[in-house]
């Protein structure tokens, strides 16, 4: 049967997996955001490449609701989306993570921050691209972030409060397609301690160790998700699970690696769409 590919965007990585299904000879149905009307009218196999994230959950959700198959599914989606459900999910998995609190005040905030010791990581629970990620060096600092936050129109009064990992001035991230990790990058950031490819860092290959793959395969089945995209970090106890993308950009992993990543996700989905 045909498969939806679902888009707003269509950043390269939407280009890349269209062309990796035209290549396997499989015909998608492109559903442009502004031309989807739901519930009705979806086929059977959703590919939702969203990148607004408030549209993900709801046409995933139609998906299975249909009787049909979101990929990844709508639950993973929600998960992934939120960091908080996601540590909840780790923790629960045994997958190592830096150790992190929900508050929604202030004084629960400094009472955290307390207990893990300075520096700490401030974050919301839904956000992406290191927007409002914030390094707490001192109670100033976190009581300056949090008063800022919540003077915010938008503020949710929702944070979460991480230990600070120590790493070497990169990250890593690995696209996990199935129960494989396909391909990783560092991230590499001199200017900043976030180092989201997005925040301009610099890309290198990663030599897939076991430990990295056993990890990232398992923060992935701990959220469900089908293919996704692990942020780890190199702390002094071992590599640490930062977050789960369930609708990972993957384009810079392609580039830098060469590894057709976008032809492994696009075999997954038509396997899948088999079942
Ligand atoms: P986002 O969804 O915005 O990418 P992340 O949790 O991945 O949020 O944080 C963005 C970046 O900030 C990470 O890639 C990492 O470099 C840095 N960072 C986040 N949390 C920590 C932490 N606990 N310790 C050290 N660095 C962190
Ligand atoms: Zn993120
Ligand atoms: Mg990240």
């Amino acid at each position: 049967g045909e498969i939806d590919f679902v888009y707003d965007v269509a950043r390269l990585d939407e280009k890349l997996l269209i062309n990796a299904f035209k290549n396997l000879g499989v015909s998608l149905r492109l559903i442009n955001a502004e031309e989807l009307i739901a519930p009705e009218g979806l086929g059977r196999v959703g590919v939702i490449r969203l990148a607004a994230r408030s549209r993900v959950i709801p046409t995933a959700f139609t998906y299975e609701a249909n009787g049909g198959i979101s990929i990844n599914t709508a639950q993973s989606l929600v998960l992934s989306h939120d960091k908080y459900l996601t540590y909840l999910r780790l923790r629960e998995a045994g997958v190592p993570t830096p150790r992190t609190y929900l508050v929604f005040g202030l004084e629960a905030a400094k009472s955290v921050a307390r207990r893990l010791s300075y520096p700490v990581i401030i974050k919301p629970t839904d956000g992406s691209w290191g927007r409002f990620v914030s390094l707490a060096k001192s109670v100033e600092d976190l009581e300056t972030v949090i008063l800022h936050r919540q003077a915010m129109e938008s503020d949710l009064h929702i944070y979460l409060v991480q230990e600070y990992v120590e790493k070497p001035g990169r990250d890593i991230r690995v696209t996990v397609v199935g129960e494989r990790a396909v391909a990783a990058i560092y991230r590499i950031v001199s200017t900043d301690w976030r180092t989201n490819t997005a925040r301009g860092g610099r890309a290198e290959p990663v030599k897939i160790d076991p430990e990295l793959e056993d990890i990232a395969v398992k923060a992935s089945k701990a959220v469900g998700t089908y293919y996704s995209g692990v942020d780890v970090v190199e702390s002094e106890r071992g590599y640490m699970v930062l977050e789960v993308n369930g609708v990972p950009e993957f384009k810079n992993v392609q580039r830098v690696t060469g590894v057709d990543v976008a032809g492994e996700i696009a075999r997954l989905v038509i396997e899948t769409a088999k079942k």
